[in-house]
């Protein structure tokens, strides 16, 4: 098989939705993000349907280097055990890492415990820890607000630094946490005071109004968001911020050449 990865550093959506009503109707995908920055394969948050939506557009799980879970959420690792599986074809090519916090690890764990021969080891997730995978590292800042334990991300490529707020209850930490040339964030709510620990439409505002990147991406919508159009959401942003904010949408590929 040909290798078909973009060359540069590329994010793949394989969903935008997020919360249970989106993802159980799958009105929107709910497969992660794929991450191919300069030809390191990195998979993050590989929630229900990501071995579809990642074969389906010829993403091939053997060329993951790893996999990352922000937490444990279903929406967020339900397909970790198949895609441990694609990463290492089923054991017989055992390579990779995971990163995970612990808790996804302790009782009741989402990861079948007979994978863990297959890889090659098991980073644990801690607030304001460095990692790195090949040519690329990535910082947890800060624990976010949400019911089980959660990390963000900011991530540096040779060329381009990028943040991934993923499921979080606003507070002033997010914003000093994760200044970057772009910012990927998971707002589920339309409206605000939330029935749930997640960002919502004027969190977004005033987060890409604080932290002033080149560009911002919204996914992880919920029923609300979806209902209201994220992509006219996104334009109001704009306007609003005068810094440039899309709506991601499934299947989305958005290349960090456009940061520059
Ligand atoms: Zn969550």
């Amino acid at each position: 098989m040909k290798d078909k990865s973009p060359p540069g550093d590329t994010i793949t959506f394989l969903g935008t939705g997020g919360a249970r009503i989106m993802v159980s109707s799958q009105i929107l995908a709910s497969g992660g993000l794929w991450l191919n920055l300069g030809g390191t394969e990195i998979l993050l948050d590989p929630g229900p349907g990501c071995i579809v939506q990642s074969t389906k557009r010829k993403l091939r799980g053997n060329k993951l280097s790893a996999i990352i879970l922000s937490h444990r959420h279903l929406d967020h690792s339900g397909d970790v055990n198949v895609m441990i599986e694609a990463m290492t074809q089923g054991g017989f090519n055992p390579h990779g890492w995971l990163f995970t916090p612990a808790d996804a690890l302790e009782t009741e764990p989402v990861i079948f415990s007979y994978l863990k021969d297959y890889l090659e080891g098991i980073e644990i997730l801690k607030e304001g820890k460095s990692y790195s995978i090949g040519n690329v590292s990535f910082t947890t800042p800060i624990r976010h607000i949400h019911p089980v334990e959660t990390y963000g991300m900011l991530f540096r490529t040779g060329e381009h630094t990028f943040s991934y707020i993923t499921d979080s209850r606003y507070f002033n930490g997010l914003c000093r946490s994760y200044a970057s040339e772009l910012l990927i964030m998971n707002v589920v709510f339309l409206r605000d005071s939330p029935p749930a620990d997640h960002l919502t439409v004027s969190d977004a505002r005033h987060i890409v109004a604080e932290v002033k990147p080149k560009v911002a991406i919204l996914t992880h919508f919920g029923m609300t968001m979806w209902q209201a159009k994220p992509w006219e959401i996104a334009q109001r942003l704009s306007q609003e911020t005068g810094i440039r904010v899309i709506a991601a949408r499934d299947g989305m590929r958005f290349d960090l050449s456009q940061l520059d």
